[in-house]
């Protein structure tokens, strides 16, 4: 085996966009960074499109939000369904918080759009190489660093670093070999997520669109794709539905037309199925291993905070990271991460989008009144909204994982 050394080098698994955006933001203060993934290119699988305001200041700050509006599309407003009735419960427009952001709306960019726009980036940082096809099998601390096990076409390497990142997905093989329990639950049923040229704008639904109904909820998002936009609905499968009857043909009409019915058959472009969980890793840094993203924590998408809260960990670890790393702080900072970020994980990500699930799903006559009821009063009093979007838009959570660090300097 070939051991490649490097004190100072922070490595990362995972080529994600949280990998990707945590090796642009310490390449770009001159940290070296390798990045490993075992796929050979950027994964272009139809999933996270909806980034937040928090999220969009980050990212702005590296100066990539002009080029995700160029590719995505800008969606100021929410809205909220009450399908049985048909009646809009609640809209919900970002202009509540211009004075809290410089981004007082969501942009819809498709998550591989986003990790193409960084990886372009890297391209120009002679600080990263970023290594397609290898896979991290093993992790290894030494006194004064760590080694990564890395399959590649060579065979197995060993390459050396100060600090690993595990942005290696929800099935993380970093938080494994650290052995880090991956604490939650599993949702018993499967979503299903169809991607169609429809026009839902023509019904009156705006690009953010969610529908309570107790029989069977749905999300429906626009996304740009290439040009004139595609709509993306998803669905709970009901347990026991097999993968034939979701995503045959047949299927998919019948579930498009219950829950939309139109006069022409649906042309349907993607059909992906999802097992969903929350769960959050029950420490972000164990020595010097340190988990970011999906690697950290996972959640249901409804409500679009998954990958907003994993570019989220990418700013705050790489902040600290260079700062250890050139030695003007002490790796206890890295503690701190980890307080904030999982604090933040557990404390808003994991409690709003199980919220955001049981408003939508709710059956109980009285309950779905009520939170349907609560909805439409925060919607109709300019405070409460504006409370309301600072949540779900998580300006809040990055508001406490600031507090956190200033309650530990006082
Ligand atoms: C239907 C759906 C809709 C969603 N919508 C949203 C949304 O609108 N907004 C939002 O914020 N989130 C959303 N999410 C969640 C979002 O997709 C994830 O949070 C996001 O992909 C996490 O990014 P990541 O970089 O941490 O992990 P991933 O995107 O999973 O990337 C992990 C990378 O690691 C690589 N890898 C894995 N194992 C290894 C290994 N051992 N060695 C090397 N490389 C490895 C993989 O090849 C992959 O490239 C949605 C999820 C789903 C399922």
């Amino acid at each position: 085996m070939r051991v490649v050394a490097e004190k100072r080098r922070v490595l990362i698994a995972g080529g994600g966009p949280v990998g990707l955006f945590a090796a642009l933001l310490l390449a770009r203060r001159g940290v070296a960074v390798r990045l490993f993934d075992m796929n050979d290119a950027p994964q272009a699988d139809p999933r996270a499109a909806t980034t937040h305001p928090a999220t969009l200041e980050l990212l702005g700050e590296a100066g990539l939000v002009d080029e995700m509006i160029r590719v995505g599309l800008v969606a100021p407003v929410v809205q909220f369904w009450d399908r049985p009735s048909g009646q809009k419960v609640a809209e919900f427009d970002h202009a509540l918080v211009a004075s809290d952001t410089r981004y007082p709306f969501v942009v819809q960019c498709e998550q591989f759009k986003t990790a193409g726009i960084i990886l372009d980036r890297l391209a120009d940082l002679p600080a990263a190489e970023i290594l397609w096809g290898r896979e991290v099998v093993g992790v290894e601390e030494t006194g004064d660093g760590i080694i990564a096990e890395v399959r590649g076409p060579n065979g197995v390497e060993r390459h050396g670093g100060a600090f690993l990142i595990g942005a290696d997905g929800g099935r993380s093989a970093v938080r494994k070999a650290a052995g880090i329990e991956f604490e939650g639950f599993t949702w018993p049923e499967r979503f299903i997520v169809l991607t169609t040229p429809f026009d839902f704008a023509a019904q009156g639904y705006c690009p953010r669109s969610y529908f309570a109904d107790p029989d069977e909820w749905c999300n429906c998002f626009k996304i740009a794709a290439d040009g004139e936009g595609l709509w993306r609905t998803v669905f709970p499968a009901r347990p026991g539905e097999s993968d034939d009857a979701l995503t045959s043909n047949e299927g998919v009409e019948r579930r498009l037309q219950k829950f939309f019915p139109a006069a022409r058959r649906y042309e349907v472009v993607h059909r992906n199925l999802y097992v969903t969980h929350q769960r959050v890793a029950q420490r972000f840094r164990k020595g010097r291993v340190l988990l970011a993203g999906d690697a950290a924590h996972v959640n249901n998408p409804i409500g679009g905070m998954g990958l907003n809260g994993g570019l989220q960990d990418a700013a705050n670890l790489a902040e600290k990271l260079v700062r250890v790393v050139v030695g003007d702080a002490p790796d206890r900072l890295l503690d701190l991460y980890d307080r904030q970020r999982r604090t933040v994980a557990v404390e808003f990500v994991q409690e709003q989008s199980i919220e955001n699930k049981r408003r939508l799903e709710e059956r109980d006559p009285e309950r779905r009144r009520q939170k349907l009821g609560e909805l439409a009063a925060a919607a109709s009093d300019s405070v409460r909204a504006r409370n309301f979007l600072l949540r779900t838009s998580m300006i809040a959570m990055q508001r406490r994982a600031a507090a956190i660090a200033l309650e530990e300097e006082a």
